[in-house]
């Protein structure tokens, strides 16, 4: 176990766990040891919210006192052997799964993760996410291992100039201030390890713990390494592509490296976007020195254990890197694969595509390497069919083979001390980590005024809060006196006045400057004296982006009128403690990205359990989520409407409808309409979008089939790889070969009949299926129907007559057969794209066809 570095030794018997409950993430929603670190340094934990940094700041004869006081040893005591129970419980996946799959082990590889932010090793919405992942395979008890890099400097630090141009800062960290530790190997040294690069990189490895749950964190910056090295982690989204291909090298080749290194053999690798690609080759050249197999049959045999999230919605936002880059840092890497660069480079690129000199794509090899491919919502589900299907290029567009899991939170660390305390009288401690059918029926025994209350408190929270920063702004920028600050600072918003909230990257996709389209408008509603409004902003905006910068200047410019600025505040360097203020106290939350860019958006799902309304594009999430009794869309999903015209429909929104309602209060003072809608919102929205729903899904959806399709695989010296493998290869041999004559397509009656000579040669009928296809009209979805064997065709070596009838409820013409390859073992269409489409064109209708062809 670790110590903090200046930890007197003698202390350790007597103030046994501390250490441990300063290292473990949980702090950050369970609360359960708030009270030792506030009685540590109340002050410090406020403000960085880092246990481990409090128990160092302590002072010997600190700790000394505290050995030798009873009552805080016994507190100690009971917390720490809760803690230790806790993490021994039984949970969902050991009462409800662990008996029936095989499944050993989870690896979950992220560039990001948001856990805390004394581990400031996140820039937005994809480490977040991860860091939920993590906390909800804790509740889950789901064996799951974390993967990703130690930033030493993290993500920048934001501050402004006078004018409000952003500053990037990057403060440097002090790895030995982080809730982490080293890792050692079984003879207790430090484990490194050294990669096949050009310059033979050594890798440190940390581990962080999140409940029974570890994250495994590469860092380069060993001094042995050369200077260009040691600087690969040290900033997350710093620094050129050359930079970033290093740094997605190191997770993905290093992080399978350290998995090996700690004994650990996961059955499924979920990459979190494909930062993380190169693990799919790694884990294969494993596989490949274990088993003596070459490359392409340890390829085939690992994929079916791997699943490739993907986040983005557009073709720009994957990671490309020019062939001359992969070959410069992974040349050596090929040979060690056994395979030519350029072999390797096709992985990363469209077989399809006939440009000379492609990129390298990290999509692309994430999709080559994976058994399953998933977008974070609905919608992006639909967006990413669109964008992957190039690599499946005869195929409906219906059919690439992306599904989704929508994004949840983890509800524990975003909800408020308040609204933690009326969910766990409502509805149980365990609400957050089992099945959530009957959540809703339960939170609606709340009372209207038990629920405002716990908005008033929620809002005066954050309203403290915006002061206490805008204070510690003054004393940064202006060195006015302290009672003049007092004044400037108790004036300074209003808890009962209306809290608007926007905050989230500034990427100008996402238009955080909808709102102040009309300045004029937008402060007439700040300042209506009877329905009076505040807003709070925030929001980085990458060092490299300056429209983005742009966005955040104008907003400063915007809150120096005179007449909003005690209604307004931009807090500067959003990060989670802001968010965690800001979504549990405010009242709308607002959400304008340009559909479909936002994959799936989470903040809006935090304030959920808080109470706090969403007003939001109808984009991500909030097309799955928005019925007019939880919340507020600005349009439809219809067509595409101009900015201008989203701004109207915000401003009328606010105006004519959200501000109204909730000022509009009967004679106790309640807004009872809002209230419905909180309710509505709370009940019913909170279960769904949460991670421990997200991360079940993912565990039946994929995780256990995955690991089923791996082992089966690869057992009995992947007897089953290598048949695969050689039936892989039948198909792109003969798959040619295939023809199909004799086509008729006649009405009969109210039946249509489909019936044609289908030659398969050296396939057999097992090989494939035969199938009668529609899109139907104006729908995003298609029909396929099974055509069956009539009989074979006498004659001919695997020729079989194909035929099929199907009720003539439209034109005859929708329908198109198709012979597609078919093994029940295999992840159809990715790992073999092939389809046969008879072509109609040349067939008359209900006259019979001779001469049909692809
Ligand atoms: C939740 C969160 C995000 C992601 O918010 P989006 O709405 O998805 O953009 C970004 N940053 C922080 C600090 C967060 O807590």
């Amino acid at each position: 176990m670790s110590t903090p570095r200046y930890f007197p030794p003698e202390l350790i018997q007597k103030l046994d766990g501390l250490p441990e409950l300063a290292l473990d993430c949980n702090y950050s929603w369970s609360h359960r040891a708030d009270e030792i670190w506030h009685e540590l340094d109340s002050s410090l934990y406020q403000q960085t919210h880092n246990p481990w940094l409090v128990l160092q700041a302590a002072s010997s004869s600190r700790l000394e006192g505290l050995a030798n006081d009873e009552i805080f040893c016994r507190k100690l005591k009971d917390i720490v052997s809760e803690q230790r129970q806790s993490l021994a419980e039984k949970r969902w996946f050991q009462t409800e799964l662990q008996q029936s799959t095989q499944m050993q082990q989870v690896a979950y590889f992220s560039m990001e993760f948001g856990l805390s932010e004394a581990l400031p090793i996140y820039s937005g919405g994809l480490g977040l996410l991860a860091g939920d992942h993590l906390k909800a395979s804790n509740d889950l008890g789901l064996p799951l291992v974390g993967v990703g890099l130690l930033y030493q400097n993290g993500y920048f630090r934001q501050a402004f100039d006078h004018d409000g141009n952003q500053i990037a800062l990057y403060p440097a960290c002090d790895t030995g201030d982080l809730p982490i530790c080293p890792v050692r190997n079984d003879k207790g040294e430090w484990l490194r390890l050294q990669l096949h690069t050009p310059t033979k990189l050594w890798v440190r490895v940390w581990q962080a713990q999140i409940g029974r749950i570890k994250l495994f964190l590469l860092d380069t910056n060993d001094p042995v390494n050369h200077p260009v090295d040691r600087c690969i982690t040290t900033e997350l989204y710093g620094g050129g592509l050359e930079h970033r291909l290093s740094q997605e090298i190191l997770l993905g080749i290093g992080g399978w490296r350290v998995l090996q290194a700690m004994g650990i053999t996961p059955d499924v690798c979920h990459l979190n976007e494909g930062h993380a690609a190169f693990l799919v080759l790694e884990r294969a050249r494993d596989l490949m020195a274990e088993n003596d197999l070459d490359f392409k049959t340890a390829l085939a045999i690992t994929r079916a254990g791997n699943l490739f999230t993907t986040h983005t919605p557009v073709e720009a936002g994957f990671d490309q890197f020019s062939p001359h880059l992969i070959r410069k840092q992974l040349g050596l890497y090929a040979q060690k694969l056994g395979i030519t660069i350029e072999t390797l480079l096709d992985l990363g690129r469209n077989p399809h595509s006939t440009e000379p000199d492609l990129p390298f794509n990290m999509a692309y090899l994430a999709i080559n390497g994976s058994a399953s491919i998933n977008g974070v919502s609905r919608l992006h589900g639909e967006v990413s069919r669109r964008i992957f299907s190039p690599l499946f290029p005869s195929w409906s567009k219906y059919e690439t083979p992306v599904s989704h899991v929508t994004n949840g939170v983890h509800v524990p660390a975003w909800d408020s001390m308040e609204a933690d305390e009326l969910w766990t009288h409502l509805c149980g401690k365990n609400r957050w980590s089992c099945d959530h059918g009957n959540l809703p029926e339960q939170f609606n025994r709340v009372t209207d005024e038990t629920l405002w209350n716990l908005r008033a408190k929620n809002r005066t929270r954050l309203v403290k809060f915006v002061r206490d920063e805008y204070a510690r702004e003054l004393n940064v920028h202006t060195n006015i006196p302290e009672s003049e600050q007092q004044d400037l600072i108790q004036r300074l918003f209003d808890p009962n006045v209306m809290t608007i909230g926007f905050a989230r990257r500034f990427a100008t996709y996402k238009r955080p400057n909808l709102l102040l389209t009309d300045p004029d408008r937008l402060v007439a509603l700040l300042t209506n004296p009877e329905r009076p409004v505040q807003l709070v902003v925030s929001g980085k905006a990458h060092p490299a982006d300056m429209p983005g910068q742009a966005l955040i200047k104008a907003w400063h410019h915007f809150m120096r009128r005179p007449e909003i600025r005690e209604r307004t505040i931009f807090l500067s360097d959003y990060d989670m403690i802001t968010a965690e203020y800001l979504v549990q106290g405010v009242d709308l939350w607002i959400n304008t990205p340009l559909r479909p860019w936002e994959a799936c958006g989470t903040s809006g799902m935090k304030i959920l359990v808080n109470g706090g309304l969403n007003l939001s594009e109808l984009d991500g999430w909030w097309a799955e989520a928005y019925r007019p009794e939880v919340g507020w869309s600005l349009n439809g999903l219809e067509s595409q409407h101009t900015d201008a015209e989203q701004a109207e429909t915000l401003y009328r929104l606010l105006e004519n409808d959200c501000v109204p309602t909730f000022y509009n209060r009967d004679g106790a003072g309640i807004p009872r309409r809002w209230l419905g809608m909180m309710r509505e919102s709370m009940a019913k929205l909170t279960p769904y979008f949460s991670a421990n729903r997200m991360v079940r899904d993912y565990t039946s959806r994929y995780y256990l089939p995955l690991a089923a399709s791996y082992r089966k695989r690869v057992k009995d010296n992947a007897e089953l790889g290598h048949k695969l493998v050689r039936w892989l290869k039948h198909i792109d041999e003969f798959w040619p070969k295939i023809h199909v004559d004799n086509v008729v397509a006649e009405h009969q009656d109210n039946q249509y009949l489909f019936r044609m000579h289908v030659y398969l040669g050296e396939l057999t009928a097992e090989d494939v299926r035969v199938e009668l296809f529609a899109e139907a009209p104006q729908e995003a979805s298609f029909s396929v129907q099974p055509m069956d064997i009539e009989q074979a065709l006498a004659g001919a070596v695997n020729g079989f007559i194909y035929t099929t009838r199907i009720p003539a409820t439209r034109p005859i013409t929708d329908y198109t057969p198709r012979i597609r390859p078919f093994n029940p073992d295999c992840f159809l269409p990715l790992e073999a794209s092939y389809i046969f489409w008879v072509n109609m064109l040349n067939c008359m209708f209900s006259i019979s066809c001779d001469n049909c062809e692809q």
